[in-house]
């Protein structure tokens, strides 16, 4: 006999999306069952039990063959095959460090959403943020010179943060607690060193994460100028993924950026600069050796999920994991703040 399930359909197709990102397993699997989702959830009970029971459920746009199951399953009140097998498969711990300092984590500060190159909408991510017991989340896209990732120019930027506002009223008023989507961006750092994003913008951000996403292999002066103009900016608030490099993964690998690790960590120190420690399994960066050089010379840090998908939020296990093992005080970490304290930080720039 299946196990019971009271949890619904559509939590049922959203718990295997979140997993399958979870597990790192291809996009396009996650695709089908994350659309079969939103297929349903204008359908009231009945009429989802009323295609279950005639076997009309495929023929909505969106809903396959193993999402019926999935559909079917849940209405019935057992537990899906697919859901138990996932849970089994990607639902346990994702690392055996790092525990301790996980609970620690309040919240993330860097995450994308389909109005960049995320897969999915801004409400979809926060909810799933808010699921994982997050205080606070930092919606980051992109900035507009990024366009290969669908960077946000000034306006779709202004459009964005009153979405955020409307997301933040939903939840608030919905009672979920003291969640709150913070409105930020992952702004590109230009060959200069200057940003990719308006100085009127970028103060009506709560933070700021800034990355180098192109000529990653300048010469190392020449980076090392760079990066220090970008994380002395009162405006950055976070140096993002600092060395770009790729240790697996689809994307194939890519070299570590050639720069004064020293001379970029001291002026993160001057400049009230957090860096971060990207949580990506594909980008594990900063690489250890610069971890503990940043940790020496008493750098604050972030510990961030990077998340394209809402499964990829609980990347914060790998970060987490990695920070534990550098040895570095989690008060030195910004997001095991509490919000008030986060926000004054990053304003204080
Ligand atoms: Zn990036
Ligand atoms: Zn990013």
């Amino acid at each position: 006999m299946a196990e019971a399930y009271d949890g619904g359909p559509v939590a049922a197709l959203r718990r295997i999306g979140f997993l399958l990102e979870r597990g790192r397993e291809d996009t396009f699997k996650v695709k089908a069952f994350r659309n079969a989702a939103a297929a349903i959830l204008p359908l009231s009970e009945d009429e989802v039990r009323a295609r279950v029971d005639d076997g009309t459920l495929t023929k909505l746009p969106g809903v396959g063959a193993s999402s019926a199951k999935v559909i079917a399953a849940a209405v019935r009140g057992e537990v899906p095959e697919r859901l138990a097998g996932l849970e089994e498969e990607h639902g346990g711990p994702l690392t055996e460090g790092g525990h301790a300092l996980r609970e620690r984590l309040r919240g993330d500060l860097h995450s994308h959403s389909d109005w960049s190159d995320g897969g999915s909408p801004i409400e979809e991510m926060a909810f799933t943020a808010m699921e994982l017991g997050h205080d606070y989340q930092v919606l980051t896209d992109h900035s507009p010179r990024l366009r290969i990732a669908n960077g946000l120019s000034v306006e779709r930027l202004r459009k964005q943060l009153g979405v955020v506002d409307a997301v933040n009223q939903h939840l608030s008023s919905g009672g979920a607690g003291d969640f709150t989507l913070l409105k930020g961006i992952e702004v590109d750092i230009l060959d200069d060193g200057s940003l990719d994003q308006t100085d009127e913008m970028l103060d009506q951000l709560d933070l700021r994460v800034a990355s180098v996403h192109s000529k990653l292999a300048m010469d190392a002066p020449d980076m090392t100028k760079r990066m220090v103009a970008a994380v002395r900016n009162p405006r950055v608030n976070v140096l993002g993924h600092c060395t770009g490099r790729l240790v697996t993964g689809g994307r194939g690998t890519r070299k570590q950026s050639q720069f004064d690790a020293k001379a970029v960590f001291s002026a993160c120190v001057e400049g009230d600069t957090a860096v971060e420690i990207n949580s990506r399994p594909e980008r594990r960066d900063p690489p250890t050796a610069l971890l503990e050089l940043a940790r020496d010379l008493g750098c604050l840090f972030s510990i961030d999920s990077d998340a394209h998908a809402p499964g990829q939020l609980d990347f914060l296990w790998y970060g987490a994991e990695r920070a534990e093992a550098a040895g570095i005080d989690p008060d030195r970490i910004v997001n095991t703040w509490p919000k008030d304290r986060l926000l004054e930080w990053a304003s204080n720039h």
